[in-house]
């Protein structure tokens, strides 16, 4: 047994040491670099990290506090292991999810907050990252066309972080004072169905409730259908409730669907004169995902002189035409750990007016020792009370980093080998991409037996009501063909994908299955995009001569 003493002299060495002391630096940066090198192992052909071995929640369930302390060396050991069958985002054959892979500038963007721990509650206590929250604020407003004089914006827990903020802001406009005396029924919330879930939760949380969000059918395009969305705006104003919020989607999760913003805020302006409303129906662009092609707003892209091919300066061009209007949102959601490399979370709200943010303002009185001194207390209206400053100096790095051309070169690059695989797949009979006008990085297709009438069969599956049956079978088709492309993934023999299993609904009712490729890793190359063509083609063969498992 040792004294307590003993224990915390060890433990000391377990910090980095508050006075300078290059030996112990040299041993902190070493643990992290064996900590590296012991990952570096883990790496193989295949696109993941280690071997994917079934999650035991049994085991994880036994799991209890030791008696005595560990060295560093041993807890990094186990920190390690848990990363074993982790997908490795930015493998040139990953193309999963929209999930970024991290540069390093915005790892150590990650990394000096988890040192020296600055709290963003106030500028007491996070002193220059205070200033760098302000600094990313202004970049990006700028950059979508805010005015960054009379914009404001602070960090928050996600993309769904960011809708909330935008709703709570619709539900003050909406219900002056509800943050004092609650949210009154009758509010509602009108988004696309292929708008993110997120709309839900928020609803959810907020007191409006989930049976009061609306939902607006989609274009083919997974674009919002604004004549829908005026007829079912029209209809609550009708019927005396208040709209807390019009959320437009600027970069739908799964197919990069764009609202048509300008006529959103159009409809708002015009319902708002028509029926003489007392209030302004806030507007939120969730543009977590789309914000970042706001860099091609000052592209010249008939001079081109990054030298995109004609099809993706067509693509650039078109997610421009609607990610311009960025600026008329009343607030905007912006995700850096999404299509800005930066590690999770890293989100940004941006409100157009600044003075909007004084709507969740509480009173000084009731946080009094937060605010002895300095000047910038985004306590005062956040949400959360304790903010971390990684997510601000890891966007504050990147944005650094890539500058505008950066960014235009990564996802120019990205949209490019989207459509070479658009391309490749539609160079054969037997697949037909489902999306093939969408303008993003994300391609859903769908892969058919012999016998089947590829020409025909996708408006048929789409608009037949009495496709059922056949959408079933070429479903199942499609599952197994999954299956076995997994399979190969999973011993580095080709590209790690994912699937939806709700495409759209088509008229028969029965959701269509689709693969789905979301490239997002900048290694990407035209060789991964032909590679991937063929696997599938050969997974077809495969499950046509009964080669692969079935699903269920
Ligand atoms: C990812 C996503 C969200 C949720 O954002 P998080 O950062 O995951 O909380 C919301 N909306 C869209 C369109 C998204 O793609």
């Amino acid at each position: 047994m040792s004294g307590y003493r003993d224990i915390l002299l060890r433990l000391r060495q377990s910090f980095p040491q508050p006075i300078s002391d290059r030996f112990h630096d040299a041993y902190f940066v070493f643990s992290i670099m064996r900590t590296l090198d012991a990952v570096d192992r883990l790496k193989s052909d295949a696109p993941l990290l280690g071997e994917p071995s079934p999650l035991n929640y049994d085991a994880a369930l036994k799991t209890r506090v030791a008696e005595d302390p560990l060295p560093i060396e041993d807890v990094q050991r186990q920190l390690v292991e848990r990363l074993e069958g982790m997908p490795i985002w930015g493998h040139p054959l990953s193309q999963i999810n929209v999930v970024a892979t991290p540069t390093i500038a915005s790892v150590i963007g990650s990394l000096l907050p988890a040192i020296y721990n600055p709290n963003l509650a106030s500028d007491e206590t996070s002193f220059g990252v205070a200033q760098a929250e302000a600094m990313v604020t202004a970049m990006t407003a700028d950059l979508i066309g805010y005015d960054p004089d009379q914009s404001s914006g602070v960090f928050t827990f996600g993309g769904t972080g960011a809708l909330l903020y935008g709703v709570k802001l619709g539900i003050e406009k909406a219900f002056p004072d509800a943050i004092e005396r609650g949210v009154p029924p009758g509010g509602v919330l009108l988004a696309s169905t292929h708008s993110h879930y997120a709309k839900l939760n928020v609803a959810g949380w907020l007191g409006l409730g989930e049976q009061n969000v609306i939902h607006i059918p989609t274009h083919l395009d997974n674009s919002i259908d604004v004549e829908q969305l005026e007829a079912a705006a029209r209809r609550a104003i009708e019927s005396d409730k208040r709209i807390a919020a019009f959320i437009a989607c600027l970069g739908t999760t799964d197919a990069f669907g764009l609202d048509n913003l300008d006529a959103i805020v159009d409809l708002r302006d015009r319902l708002v004169q028509e029926y003489e409303l007392d209030y302004r129906p806030h507007v939120h662009a969730d543009a977590v995902i789309g914000w970042a092609w706001s860099v091609f707003n000052d592209y010249d892209f008939e001079q081109n002189e990054l030298g995109f091919r004609p099809r993706t300066i067509r693509a650039l061009a078109a997610a421009h035409r609607v990610i311009q209007h960025l600026h008329r949102a009343d607030s905007v959601g912006i995700d850096f750990h999404k299509t800005g490399f930066a590690p999770y979370i890293s989100t940004l709200f941006l409100v157009k007016d600044q003075s909007d943010m004084r709507l969740l303002v509480r009173g000084r009185e009731e946080m009094p020792y937060l605010f002895q001194s300095g000047q910038r207390h985004p306590a005062m209206f956040t949400l959360e009370t304790s903010r971390g400053g990684g997510g601000v100096l890891a966007a504050l790095a990147n944005l650094r980093l890539f500058g505008k051309q950066g960014l235009r070169a990564l996802l120019g690059h990205l949209v490019e080998m989207a459509e070479w695989l658009r391309e490749h797949l539609e160079g054969h009979s037997c697949t037909t991409v489902l999306n093939p006008e969408n303008v993003g990085t994300v391609t859903l297709f769908r892969v058919y037996p012999d016998g089947v009438d590829t020409w025909t069969i996708k408006d048929r599956e789409l608009h037949d009501p009495n496709a059922g049956e056949e959408v079933e079978r070429h479903n199942e088709f499609n599952r197994q063909v999954f299956q076995y492309l997994h399979e190969r993934a999973m011993q580095g023999k080709g590209v790690h994908l994912s699937k939806t299993e709700c495409y759209r609904t088509g008229a028969s009712g029965v959701p269509i299955v689709g693969l789905k490729s979301y490239i997002l890793t900048p290694f990407i190359e035209q060789a991964h995009t032909k590679l991937l063509v063929d696997t599938v083609l050969e997974a077809r063969e495969a499950v046509m001569r009964g080669g692969a498992p079935a699903t269920t």
